[in-house]
């Protein structure tokens, strides 16, 4: 099986969320993509963060209707901070039981991928999982590849390199010598929206329809988020 991970806090989840998986999911074949909420995201320690039952339950809504979405509660029930390497390594193992042919693919906004140097095992993780980085229309193959590469600096035996042969799209891939594993920049439609900007907008009382499904928002009415 083809599998994508969506990880992300989800608070609330949006049309950005999922139309990115559902076009990566479209591009590279995938039988299923997973969103993940996170339980503790390390990057946002100093965020006030939704209890992540509201946020399962957002998420879990949102992904109903669509046959290939799954929601796993893997990093919530893992307790503490959630790191990607943890969530990798335990769903191959998982997946592992039920057959031996399991290709994971790790979605990431490319504004998250760039502190990719900053997450736990990060040249561990690079090397063990492909990664599909969405990128915005006017982004350039070759700047995540400079960015990359000098954050790569301090790290030793870790060089980026380009592959013009890539066996699902235009756009050229990226991957560490001598990793098996690729990073797949990938343009998918812009939509500028954030968790943040709805966040901020529900506070001051302004419209979020179209930003969001709808009964994501009444969800978040009769409970009273964001306020
Ligand atoms: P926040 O504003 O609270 O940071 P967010 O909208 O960025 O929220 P996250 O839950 O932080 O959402 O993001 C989860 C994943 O989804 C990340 O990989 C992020 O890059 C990606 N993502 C977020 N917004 C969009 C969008 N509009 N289009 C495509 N991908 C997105
Ligand atoms: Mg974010």
């Amino acid at each position: 099986m083809r599998i994508g991970i969506m990880g992300g806090t989800f608070d609330p989840i949006h049309y950005g969320h999922l139309n990115s998986a559902e076009e990566i999911a479209e591009i590279f074949k995938m039988d299923r993509v997973i969103f993940i909420p996170s339980f503790i995201p390390p990057h946002k320690k100093k965020e006030k963060i939704t209890d992540v039952y509201h946020r399962l339950m957002m998420t879990m809504l949102a992904t109903l209707s669509n046959p290939r979405f799954k929601v796993s509660t893997i990093e919530i029930e893992r307790d503490g901070y959630s790191y990607t390497i943890d969530t990798i390594n335990e769903l191959r193992n998982s997946f592992k039981r039920s057959s031996a042919k399991n290709k994971f693919y790790f979605i990431v906004g490319v504004d998250a991928f760039k502190e990719i140097f900053t997450w736990k095992d990060s040249v561990r993780l690079l090397k063990n999982c492909d990664f599909i980085v969405t990128t915005r229309p006017s982004y350039k193959v070759d700047d995540l590849f400079n960015v990359l590469n000098d954050a790569a600096k301090k790290h030793r035996n870790v060089k980026f390199k380009i592959d013009r042969k890539n066996p699902f799209g235009k756009s050229p891939r990226l991957y560490i010598i001598g990793s098996k594993h690729f990073i797949y920049p990938v343009e998918t439609t812009a939509l500028d929206i954030s968790s943040t900007d709805i966040r901020r907008r529900i506070k001051r009382g302004m419209t979020v329809k179209y930003l969001l499904p709808e009964f994501i928002e009444e969800y978040i009415n009769k409970n009273r988020l964001y306020k």
